[in-house]
């Protein structure tokens, strides 16, 4: 008989079906039409019903199959029970059907952690623009990630009613990533994306330094990895503290995983071992190719600005 799919593979197909029930509740609060809205740290740092009820279905879902993994999610919240309804406990087979990366095998529970951001791009969420909006699901080891998920709630709203709305991405280091189409930026054009709702003086000025001959600025950490990998953009770029593990985890596996690549504006590998501190203080510089063009073009002055 076979033997039992490694941890890793079970932990990513479990996420997979935890970020499609996460999706639906995602829906379902913005067709209700009472989003609960708190200000956190202020205006532009929101969080709704819906951040609150994903947080609660992935973390209980996670932690009642893997009980051992650490899980650190982006919302603080009371630790009441959480009701079964919004338990999910299936799992996608595909990904069991994959064999798991040699030097994954051994992998025990207490070795990983997993950064959920519930509901990534709430600003956007909040004013409709609904396709901005991400689950991100991230699995570290090592300190490294290795694994995530990313869930588009709502993927083709735009379509038609004939198109299926939302879809998720799902990637491992050493397997590949899936749920999209690979494609290549414009050759020859430097399209940089960043930030809709977080921006300062010294994201522009980091941007204009780039010359690029187009920038888009859309919110969400997950859509603007999407936006690389489906060759929207040849770069994202945010010179500035504000993104946190929790919304670079999934996205940068995701990346790695299709040959990308993700660091701090000045270069440096992003962490992910539980005891790291949450904020990625220096800034993101994401590329799915030629990272070292923009790398070697972002201004000193924009580097000792931000910090580690
Ligand atoms: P954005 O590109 O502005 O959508 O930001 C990507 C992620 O980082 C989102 O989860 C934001 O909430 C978060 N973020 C970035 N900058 C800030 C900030 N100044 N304050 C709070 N959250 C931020
Ligand atoms: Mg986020
Ligand atoms: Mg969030």
């Amino acid at each position: 008989s076979m033997a039992s799919p490694a941890l890793l593979m079970r932990v990513v197909a479990s996420a997979y079906s935890v970020a499609e029930k996460a999706a639906t509740i995602v829906r379902n609060v913005m067709s209700a039409g009472d989003l609960g809205i708190v200000e956190k740290a202020g205006p532009n740092d929101l969080q709704t019903k819906a951040d609150r009820l994903v947080q609660m279905s992935i973390c209980a879902s996670l932690a009642r199959k893997f009980p051992k993994v650490t899980i650190i999610g982006e919302e603080e919240l009371p630790t009441d029970d959480v009701t079964e309804d919004l338990i999910e406990d299936g799992h996608c087979d595909e990904i069991l059907k994959k064999p798991c990366p040699a030097q994954y095998t051994g992998i025990k529970e207490e070795e990983l952690v997993i950064w959920v951001d519930p509901l990534d791009g709430t600003k956007e969420y909040t004013e409709g623009l609904l396709d901005h909006v991400t689950v991100l699901i991230g699995i570290a080891y090592g300190g490294k990630a290795i694994a995530g998920v990313i869930n588009q709630p709502y993927y083709n709203y735009e379509a038609g009613a004939n198109a299926a709305l939302g879809r998720t991405i799902w990637g491992v280091l050493g397997i590949g990533a899936f749920g999209f189409q690979l494609t290549e930026a414009p050759a020859g054009k430097h399209i940089v994306v960043t930030t809709r709702s977080h921006s300062s003086a010294l994201v522009n000025e980091c941007i204009t330094a780039l010359n690029p001959d187009a920038v888009i600025r859309v919110g969400g950490a997950g859509n603007k990895i999407i936006q690389l990998i489906e060759g929207k953009a040849s770069a994202y770029v945010f010179a500035s503290p504000g993104c946190k593990k929790w919304d670079t985890c999934a996205p940068e596996a995701i990346l790695h995983a299709v040959g990308g690549k993700i660091t701090d504006i000045r270069g440096n590998p992003f962490q992910y071992n539980k005891e790291v501190k949450h904020m990625n203080s220096a800034g993101v510089l994401a590329t799915l190719r030629n990272y070292d063009y923009y790398a070697s073009r972002i201004p000193n002055t924009v580097k000792e600005s931000l910090v580690p």
